[in-house]
């Protein structure tokens, strides 16, 4: 980190954790007996889904994804696989877990990619969301917290693959 760079705390350790059991409590609502599988969007949403498979409790399994994304602080606009599911998830009940959703070109790319695997269901969760920077409409079934355009890191965001580690979220620069 630059020295003249502060990180301010926008969302702190207890709002988050409140609310992913809040998010969890709902998911075990909707799919009362009803298996399910969390497809996790490397690499920014491993901590969130971390935390919030914990609070399942529902049988549950975890897929991983990884997509291109952000190099710096701006989106390099290109969209595609590093790494795809594992299983066939055919006839599963699939929920997405992103850490954010901002221009909403990677979320809509993979959940393109998904409705074309023949699923009982598709969801989406993302921790956060900046709607003002929204290009497409996206339907978050799951939403943490709707923030400002601000570039964010902490909980699994990274700013060039640092801060990750951070039990909260702040903005970087301040
Ligand atoms: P989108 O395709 O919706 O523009 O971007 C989604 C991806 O960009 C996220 O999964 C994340 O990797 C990255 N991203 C977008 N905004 C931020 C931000 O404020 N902070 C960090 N660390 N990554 C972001």
């Amino acid at each position: 980190m630059s020295a003249s760079k502060t990180i301010g705390i926008f969302i702190s350790e207890e709002s988050i954790q409140k609310r992913v059991k809040e998010i969890a409590l709902e998911i075990n609502r909707d799919y009362q007996n009803k298996e399910i599988v969390l497809v996790c969007v490397l690499n920014g949403s491993f901590i969130f889904c971390a935390d919030l498979i914990r609070q399942i409790k529902l049988p549950v399994q975890v897929e991983m994804v990884s997509l291109s994304s952000y190099e710096g602080t701006q989106s390099s606009g290109e969209v595609c696989f590093r790494l795809d599911v594992k299983q066939s998830l055919v006839g599963k009940h699939v929920i997405i877990i992103e850490d954010i959703v901002d221009t909403g070109l990677t979320i809509s790319f993979l959940l393109k990619h998904m409705s074309l695997k023949n699923l009982a269901s598709l969801k989406l969760c993302s921790l956060l969301l900046k709607r003002a920077r929204l290009q497409i409409p996206i339907t978050i079934d799951y939403l943490g917290f709707d923030i400002e355009d601000n570039f964010v890191i902490g909980y699994g965001l990274d700013f060039d693959g640092r801060f990750r580690e951070l039990p909260y979220i702040g903005v970087y620069g301040e």
